[in-house]
């Protein structure tokens, strides 16, 4: 009789589709009425879940242990501790997670501490407009996510009385681009419901403690993930336990390299024992049966007693190469849509006045929905690069209200920035202009100066061209024949080029020193799980 089978006779296989974390395991559980012939194609080999509720005990103390000792102090975590309002407590969460879902913590720090100061409570939040969540929010990525929170925010004011959700049903009802992670999270932490908080960290720590080595994207994965979390999440901390999930996640069980020896859960990792074993074999100091051995770390059942029948097991062959890393297995990611976009940078300065930069706005939904960006268009396929000039020149027509000559583009370079989907590639002109006003159009524009830029709502695609603009204006300030549409006059061309000589005698054009204004910011880094 197989291990499997045995185990379900014995009582010892508790069935996945109980989501509740198990009370006691003194409880007498019916005995399962489930033809044995059935059995495989609707429950999971108890290899794959915690079926053992000492286990389960261990684990959890373990990885509180841990965390207790080593979690990083966090101005969230600090928050969701020490704040006594739950509604504050709840809004700073939720801040957090939606902060950190596709950014690393690192980045994040700033940025939170920044939105937190100037609007402490989702009231606060809820009377700011787009456009200030959008000029916080620049430079994070992924822009709708902020364009979410003050949503959600106005919501909660107008149409929940100002109370943030008190459940995790509730948070993921009511607050858009909440998801059920992120419900979880916030649930867990702020509220302290018992409820599992799966992301890509905890994909990746799970699929190794339980050797779940399918693709970890199918839905019978991700429902058994989601299962094995709620059923292992602590009842007095479900808070602390999910971020030690993370946090070992982000620091010890990481996507390369992870750090199995300082690991507080080794001693529960299928993973880890199966590269144990299989390492031993290899230098032949153990005989063949060693899986068997009764006293060896993982004290039931070593395989999965369903392989050739399990929907949780490898798809692929074993790697020895990888160890561990065999868990999570993956499919091949849809390669990015490979897109082009023709930019110009607009530059005037009129008498007396700074530099400024002609910037348009995006719709309002979309990718980056709202944010001012560089008058551009993405290109056709097919399109010769002698045409580029000319559908440039025909946009500032109607931008600006007058015709531009073709001659008076400048090719700057080409930049490239990759959205999560889209490997964008920026072709890069610039011109320069005098006093003109632009004309009636649908489209919003604005004329910043370099200052204004710096506070402006741009995305990083944005900084790293004007980055771009500005080596090669310092680079080949002395060479550089600008030309000057005819809109600029006599006098002013005369002194502009008499200004552009002296920069360049003097080392570049000082007063185009956007560097510190641009200053890459990180493109909001896409983690492999959430807290890194
Ligand atoms: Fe991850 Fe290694 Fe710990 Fe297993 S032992 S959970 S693979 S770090
Ligand atoms: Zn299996």
């Amino acid at each position: 009789m197989s291990r499997l089978r045995s185990a379900v006779q014995k009582g010892k296989l508790t069935a996945l589709e109980n989501t509740k974390v198990i009370k006691s395991s003194n409880k007498k559980k019916p005995k399962p009425t489930i033809k044995e012939e059935e059995l495989s194609e609707m429950v999971p080999s108890s290899y794959h879940i915690f079926h053992d509720p000492s286990e389960i005990s261990l684990f959890r103390s373990r990885l509180l242990h841990w965390y207790d000792q080593y979690k990083r102090e966090l101005p969230w975590r600090t928050v969701a501790m020490k704040e006594p309002d739950v509604n504050i407590r709840t809004y700073a969460v939720w801040v957090s997670e939606i902060m950190l879902q596709q950014t690393q913590v690192a980045t994040v720090i700033d940025y939170y501490n920044k939105w937190m100061k100037r609007w402490p409570s989702v009231e606060k939040l809820a009377a700011a407009t787009l456009e200030e969540v959008n000029q916080m929010w620049a430079g994070l990525g992924y822009y709708s996510r902020g364009r979410r929170l003050h949503e959600g925010a106005k919501k909660v004011v107008s149409e929940l009385g100002g109370q943030m959700p008190r459940t995790t049903e509730e948070l993921l009802k009511q607050l858009p681009g909440v998801g059920r992670y992120t419900a979880g999270a916030i649930g867990s932490i702020a509220l302290g419901q018992v409820t599992g908080a799966v992301d890509g960290n905890v994909i990746r720590v799970l699929c190794r403690v339980r050797a779940i080595g399918a693709y970890s994207t199918s839905p019978t994965v991700t429902d058994a993930l989601w299962k094995i979390a709620d059923r292992i999440v602590e009842q007095e901390r479900p808070g602390d336990f999910n971020q030690a999930m993370m946090e070992l996640g982000a620091r010890v069980c990481t996507p390369k390299s992870p750090l199995c020896s300082q690991c507080p859960i080794q001693t529960n990792c299928h993973a880890f024992r199966k590269v144990s074993i299989k390492q031993e074999k290899d230098s032949k100091r153990l005989p063949s049966n060693l899986a068997a051995n009764p006293n060896t770390l993982v004290p039931d059942i070593e395989n999965c007693s369903a392989t050739g029948n399990c929907n949780l097991c490898l798809l692929e062959e074993w790697d020895p190469q990888l160890g561990v890393q065999n868990y999570p297995r993956k499919p091949f990611k849809k390669a990015p849509r490979v897109e082009q976009t023709l930019t110009c940078i607009v530059e005037r300065q009129r008498a007396g006045e700074e530099i400024e930069y002609l910037l348009t706005q995006r719709p309002n939904k979309g990718l980056l929905a709202g944010m001012w960006e560089l008058p551009s268009f993405i290109l056709e396929a097919g399109v010769s690069e002698n045409k580029h000039k000319g559908l440039l020149c025909s946009m500032m027509q109607k931008l600006l209200g007058t015709s531009l000559d073709t001659d008076l583009l400048q090719f700057v370079g080409e930049v490239v920035h990759i959205f999560s989907h889209i490997h964008q590639t920026y072709i890069v002109f610039s011109c320069c202009v005098s006093d003109c006003s632009e004309a009636e159009q649908e489209q919003k524009t604005s004329w910043l100066t370099k200052s204004a830029l710096q506070g402006a709502a741009v995305s990083t695609g944005v900084k790293k061209i004007m980055k771009l603009y500005e080596s090669t204006n310092n680079v080949g300030s002395k060479d550089k024949k600008r030309k000057l549409s005819p809109l600029v006059g006599k006098e002013k061309r005369s002194n502009k080029t008499k200004r552009l000589k002296e920069s360049a005698t003097n080392g570049g054009p000082k007063q185009l020193c956007l560097s510190e204004f641009f200053s890459t910011s990180k493109p909001a880094a896409k983690a492999n799980g959430k807290h890194s």
